[in-house]
């Protein structure tokens, strides 16, 4: 295997976890939730109850972010792609297309629909 070969360019996602989006495509498209997490290096996130699956876990078992002190079948929300997802602007209330601008001398996100720019609720950096 090769080891010297370029790694992939960090897609950076436009979102962070507390951001407020709405489904677009898939099963539960019309949804609106909380991102939960964010995978960069997949393109994915985890949206609150959003694309829940079954999986089926021993007592103590952890993976992906979920931890059973109960074994059986649990409910979880699975990663799906960040394209299949638009964020709700907090300013218009609606889901929006976003830019990249500057605001006070910081790179912030900016509402194509109203201009005004993205102001997260908690202060977290996308990822
Ligand atoms: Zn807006």
């Amino acid at each position: 295997m090769l080891t010297n070969r370029p790694k992939a360019k960090q897609r950076w996602l436009d979102l962070a976890p507390g951001d407020t989006v709405l489904v677009t495509a898939g099963k539960d498209r019309g949804k609106q939730g909380e991102v939960l997490r964010t995978l960069p290096e997949s393109g994915k996130i985890v949206v609150r109850g959003v694309n829940i699956l079954k999986r089926h876990v021993k007592a103590g078992q952890s993976k992906g972010g979920t931890r059973a002190i109960q074994g059986g079948i649990v409910d979880y929300e699975a990663p799906f792609s960040y394209s299949n997802v638009m964020l709700v602007c907090p300013s218009c209330n609606k889901p929006t297309r976003v830019k990249h601008g500057e605001h006070g001398g910081r790179k912030v996100l900016v509402c194509r629909n109203c201009g005004e720019p993205y102001e997260r609720v908690k202060k977290v950096e996308a990822q």
